[in-house]
């Protein structure tokens, strides 16, 4: 027997494959992991296919495929009025999850202090705990999740290194506003502090509210990683394709880690993507195709017992079960989908201390007679 010393000791498979699986198995209804049942946009399956005919099947330049990078800006550009530069401040990376990593191996040093908000997504701790950094964590309370910033100042050491945000947010919905990011510049201000800005969400904000991104704030642009995914743009989840943007001096050090990582990314796929995004409308207007499917959901929903919490953004909705059962989140969840059904994933999964409200959150990415055959089915419960 070979005698290895787990880097991750507490770590096992990722509740969002445990449940897809499990669903899978009892042929339940799956709104766990989040990811569309629908296809994308055939115009670009057919883009693929065109780069591939046209030859773009070797390595992309390690940063990025540079009309991709170009294309990149030019949408920030338009969403934020926010330049940055795609030779030195750009890199296409294999989605969210890889550019997470890389930013946190490029910064973290063994000892370092990272603060994350917890319901957080699930990648975040592991990756530092990796890297020999240190979680601290402030948790978020249902059903509003707010931040109250005095109390994450009183988080702060000399080892603070990084703050991780995520907005809107994974798994509950809430999103940050101005004057969370002006606290946030109050709290920075005289620091060393690096933030690493998850917006993977970006473009899914309802009922007019506008995402405040990091980019939008120089004090907190000038010292961030801003991590986008297309998989969520795009409803392709699975093609794994993302980007960082960071100011140049970041940039370097993210791309001196990303080079020996993945070295460069999916060819074919960033042609056809930086071809797709010609079209502004591709990007523009996702807002409300997810509100509709929010709106239609939660009205849906409207009709069980379960519980609903608001949901500003991203494709999650979080309910509450309180009123019907004691049982432990997770095994909440079993249950439903072993005899009602429908797979969700329990919030406790978010929090390292499995923290238990009684929370569940469902994926409302999905066809409409999807989202009316689940809650037909939540009826019952
Ligand atoms: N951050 C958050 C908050 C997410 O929910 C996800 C998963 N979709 C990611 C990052 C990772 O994105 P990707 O699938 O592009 O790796
Ligand atoms: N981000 C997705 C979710 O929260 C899943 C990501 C994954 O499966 N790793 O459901």
């Amino acid at each position: 027997m070979l005698n290895i010393q787990s880097k991750l000791p507490g770590v096992s498979t990722t509740i969002f494959s445990v449940m897809s699986k499990l669903a899978a198995e009892h042929n339940a209804i799956n709104l766990s992991q989040g990811f569309p049942d629908y296809t994308c946009d055939p115009v670009l399956t057919d883009l693929v296919n065109k780069a591939m005919k046209d030859g773009f099947n070797q390595y992309a330049p390690m940063p990025g495929n540079n009309l991709l990078k170009e294309t990149i800006a030019e949408k920030v550009e338009t969403l934020y009025n926010i330049k940055y530069n795609p030779d030195t401040e750009i890199t296409v990376t294999a989605g969210g999850t890889q550019a997470i990593f890389t930013a946190l191996a490029a910064i973290i040093n063994p000892g370092d202090e990272v603060i994350i908000f917890e319901p957080a997504y699930d990648s975040y701790a592991p990756t530092i705990k990796l890297l020999g950094g240190l979680v601290k964590t402030y948790e978020l309370a249902p059903p509003h999740y707010t931040i109250d910033w005095e109390m994450v100042k009183k988080l702060f050491t000399s080892s603070t290194r990084m703050i991780i945000l995520n907005s809107p947010h994974n798994p509950t919905g809430s999103i940050l506003s101005t004057d969370d990011m002006k606290s946030l510049i109050k709290l920075i201000n005289g620091t060393d502090i690096l933030i690493l800005s998850d917006e993977v969400y970006e473009h899914l904000i309802y009922d007019g509210q506008k995402h405040q991104s990091v980019m939008l704030f120089p004090e907190l642009r000038e010292r961030s990683f801003v991590i986008a995914s297309f998989g969520k743009l795009l409803h392709a989840t699975g093609w794994k394709l993302g980007y960082c943007l960071a100011p140049e001096m970041l940039t370097k050090e993210f791309r001196k880690v990303h080079q020996f990582n993945v070295f460069s990314v999916n060819s074919p796929m960033q042609q056809a993507i930086a071809n797709y995004l010609q079209v502004p409308k591709h990007y523009l207007g996702i807002d409300k195709f997810f509100q509709e499917k929010r709106d239609y959901f939660r009205k849906l929903l409207g009709s069980s017992r379960l519980q609903l919490l608001p949901c500003n953004g991203s494709y999650f909705q979080c309910v509450s079960y309180n009123n019907i059962s004691d049982e432990k989140d997770v095994d909440f969840s079993i249950r439903l989908i072993k005899e009602f059904g429908v797979a969700t994933i329990p919030v406790s999964a978010f929090y390292q201390k499995s923290t238990d409200h009684k929370i569940i959150r469902f994926c409302f990415a999905k066809e409409n007679a999807t989202l009316a055959s689940a809650a037909e089915k939540l009826k019952n419960v």
